[in-house]
């Protein structure tokens, strides 16, 4: 999908601070951190969110998902993260391509 930013920045052609590539994810510095350690992890194939996937990506969520500990354990998290997952425009995703959000250290705050 080539308007989506997301994919622009798994090509390459926009440019990121990656932490973490394998043959189906792609993890890298969100822009505008909002914590100590703030990342994002996405899927190299385009799912715009949350609300389209299916049981055909069951196996690919399953893999996000079992990565998420040792991402944070790279980050130097030891003690534990936050993981958000913004859904449509009511859950507040601004972006158009499925992104775990890993966030930690010591500024996170209260989510209450
Ligand atoms: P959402 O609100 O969709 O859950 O989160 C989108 C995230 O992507 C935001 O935290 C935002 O700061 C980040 N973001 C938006 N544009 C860029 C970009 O061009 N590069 C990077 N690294 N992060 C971005
Ligand atoms: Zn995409």
């Amino acid at each position: 999908m080539t308007d989506c930013l997301f994919c622009k920045i798994i090509a390459g052609d926009i440019p990121s601070n990656n932490v973490y590539e394998d043959e189906q994810l792609y993890v890298f510095k969100d822009i505008d951190p909002k914590a100590q350690v703030h990342i994002l992890v996405i899927p190299k194939i385009h799912i715009a969110s949350l609300d389209d996937v299916t049981t055909e990506h069951q196996d690919l969520v399953a893999t996000m998902m079992l990565k998420l500990p040792e991402l944070a354990r790279l980050q130097g998290l030891s003690d534990g993260f936050r993981t958000i997952i913004n859904t449509g425009p009511g859950g507040g995703q601004e972006v158009g391509h499925l992104h775990m959000h890993i966030l930690g250290g010591e500024d996170l705050p209260g989510f209450k």
